[in-house]
């Protein structure tokens, strides 16, 4: 079989890049998204106003923003409600004192001591940086440049904290690792690119509070609906869902949008999730959907 040198591969993106574009376009200018915002696990962020709280809160559920919303969603509304005011909490936490308002915390992998470690961390960021994004940016090697070693680094400042109060012996639990999924692993970290969707990126419903990262840097959050929806448009082929699968299918967007490549997220998520598509060829389903011409399941056929 003849083989595609790289030009040629190259230019078959960017004219499949190109198709996608007004679709796309159109699927982010009209989505309902204040129908589909209180079903999001942006919704917890989103009730504090004050940027200090919801830098904290949003941090907090993106961690924790592992199956369903209701079911965190359920664990996460008795942390938030034994904080009172999330930041002033995390800043004056003190385990010996405050660790007994999470006993009641249980969420799949997680456990009270997962949430009094997060506590303890957060309280020692902030100490130390002033912000979570002060934080980020004094781990960020280049700011023009890949995402992952700043993520990197963000994602340890967390892992490597003194928890010696929490984890007798040092050894942290399964479940206080598993809320910082590190890139170097090469998993999606999509929980990761979820906070970090909604702090820098400038249009709703994300919140736009970290003016010192491009939002041209963010990779996909990629969970199991951005993958099916990015298949079926044929953002990626790859089998597997990883680091590089988000990287793919951001590289696609780029094509669209350089500046905000990550902005059709929230919409093509939402449109999986919400059933608005099934993944199959659905005559009823599909019928209004924009993104039939670009679909791999309407390939070849008539509409
Ligand atoms: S045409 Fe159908 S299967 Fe394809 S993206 Fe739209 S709703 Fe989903």
């Amino acid at each position: 079989m003849e083989s595609l040198g790289p030009k040629r591969v190259r230019s078959r993106t960017t004219a499949a890049s190109l198709a996608l574009r007004a679709p796309l376009e159109r699927l982010y200018r009209d989505f309902d998204y204040a129908g589909r915002v209180e079903r999001d696990a942006i919704r917890f962020p989103l009730r504090y106003p004050d940027p200090r709280d919801r830098e904290v809160v949003a941090l907090l559920t993106a961690c924790l923003a592992y199956g369903r919303v209701d079911l965190f969603g359920h664990a996460l509304e008795g942390v938030l409600a034994a904080m009172g005011s999330p930041w002033a909490f995390i800043r004056d936490f003190d385990p010996d004192r405050d660790a007994e308002r999470f006993r009641d915390f249980i969420y799949r992998f997680n456990r009270p001591r997962d949430v009094v470690a997060f506590c303890v961390a957060a309280r020692d960021v902030l100490a130390r940086h002033g912000s979570l994004e002060k934080c980020f940016i004094a781990g960020d090697p280049d700011p023009a440049g890949p995402i992952g070693p700043a993520l990197e680094r963000f994602a340890r400042a967390f892992l490597e904290a003194d928890l010696r109060g929490v984890f007798p012996g040092g050894q942290r639990s399964r479940g206080y690792r598993h809320l910082f999924p590190l890139p170097s692993a090469g998993g999606p970290c999509k929980r990761l690119h979820l906070f970090l969707r909604w702090m820098v990126r400038r249009e709703p419903p994300d919140f736009g509070l970290w003016t010192s990262v491009s939002p041209a840097r963010l990779l996909i959050p990629l969970d199991t609906h951005v993958e099916n929806m990015s298949r079926a448009i044929g953002l990626t082929r790859r089998r597997s869902r990883t680091w590089r699968m988000a990287e793919e299918v951001t590289s696609r967007l780029a094509a669209i949008d350089p500046d905000d490549p990550v902005k059709y997220d929230f919409a093509l998520c939402h449109k999986r999730m919400s059933g608005d598509c099934r993944d199959r060829r659905d005559l009823v389903v599909c019928g209004p959907c924009g993104l039939r011409a670009v679909c791999r399941h309407w390939k070849g056929r008539r509409g």
